[in-house]
């Protein structure tokens, strides 16, 4: 018998993403895109992290549409492949039966110790609320709770990631296994994009300068004026090379929208100069995402089957979900009522 028809269960992979902020093409060459494919070789949960957001108090109506684009977006990067699943975390109410229940396996000094705790408390320090401060303890929860092996996460994430494994390991010591400790996923590395208004930070959706990123859903419109006005230099000369960083960026972009080595794109605009690469940039961004813009806007024009999926979606999790939650509720010595 092929010895690889008995082969080890699938590994899980789980990754949220908070649906206040619209990702950047940073984000989507950096992660998105290369989730997808992940369903070859892991069974995925994908979630719209909508309770987390309640940390910093948003507009209800905003929420609602934000949460609701969020699991479109997710649809249209074609996530929902293979064994995958794609939900909302609130319409899977364990996390929060697990969150509290994880609260009580984590000690006040390790929640302080998180440094996103410090830096959010500084920038919203008007709604310092335990929400911000126990955020970890929720984000644990999200993963222990469908067993993931693995967490796609930003350098930003790994304390967090850190501190879900020791409270996974620590509950597993008193209560034996329950859980599995989730380890950072390094997958393939994509390019690290930089802001096009300065290119030594990072793109991030969380800049307050609009100019600096290309959000997944800008227009065409609005994807040909960021690249004009991106940050470059005054040698006009499209190559790359050390002190270039606005050019080496929107080069990396370019590269990794349409599969062009640095030393192509260097041939194909020898003697131009920056205003015909931004174009031919701005093109290339807006092909790449063309696809992934149609499917999320054919999605949104029909809300019957977004709701639709996230039923489904929210039914398979809570599947997984509920099966771990039983499972710790009994090792804590909680008094399990059998509900028809
Ligand atoms: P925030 O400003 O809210 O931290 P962010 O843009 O840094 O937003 P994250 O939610 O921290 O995004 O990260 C989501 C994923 O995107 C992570 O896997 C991270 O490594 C990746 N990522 C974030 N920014 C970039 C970037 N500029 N280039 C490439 N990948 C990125
Ligand atoms: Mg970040």
């Amino acid at each position: 018998m092929d010895s690889s028809a008995i082969s080890a269960p699938r590994k899980r992979v789980l990754s949220l993403i908070q649906p206040t902020s619209v990702p950047t093409i940073g984000n989507y060459i950096g992660a998105l895109r290369n989730w997808a494919a992940m369903a070859d070789d892991y069974d995925c949960f994908y979630g719209v992290a909508d309770l987390h957001a309640l940390t910093i108090r948003p507009d209800p109506p905003a929420l609602r549409r934000q949460s609701t684009e969020m699991f479109a977006m997710l649809l249209a990067l074609g996530l929902r492949r293979g064994n995958n699943v794609v939900f909302v975390q609130s319409h899977v109410p364990e996390h929060c039966q697990l969150n509290w229940i994880l609260t009580c396996y984590t000690q006040f000094g390790e929640a302080a110790r998180m440094t996103q705790f410090k830096d959010k408390s500084a920038s919203h320090a008007d709604n310092v609320n335990l929400g911000l401060f126990s955020y970890p303890t929720l984000m644990a929860a999200d993963i222990l709770i469908y067993q993931a092996d693995y967490v796609p996460i930003g350098a930003d994430q790994k304390q967090h990631l850190e501190l879900s494994r020791d409270i996974a390991e620590r509950f597993n010591g008193i209560y034996g296994p329950t859980f599995t400790a989730p380890e950072p996923y390094i997958g393939k590395i994509g390019s690290r994009v930089m802001s096009l208004q300065d290119p030594t930070k990072k793109m991030s959706k969380s800049d307050p300068n609009p100019k600096g990123a290309i959000s997944i859903l800008d227009s065409p419109d609005q994807i040909v004026k960021k690249c004009k006005s991106a940050v470059t230099d005054s040698e006009a000369s499209v190559h790359y090379a050390e002190g270039k960083d606005g050019v080496n960026n929107l080069m990396t972009i370019f590269s990794a929208c349409t599969g062009q080595t640095f030393e192509r794109i260097e041939r194909d605009f020898a003697g131009k100069g920056y205003g015909d690469f931004k174009l031919a940039l701005a093109e290339a961004v807006i092909e790449e995402l063309r696809p992934f813009q149609e499917e999320y806007r054919r999605l949104m024009a029909d809300p019957a089957s977004l709701r639709q999926a996230a039923a489904e979606g929210a039914e398979a999790a809570a599947r997984a979900a509920r099966r771990t939650t039983a499972k710790a509720m009994k090792k804590v010595g909680l008094w399990m009522a059998e509900r028809g």
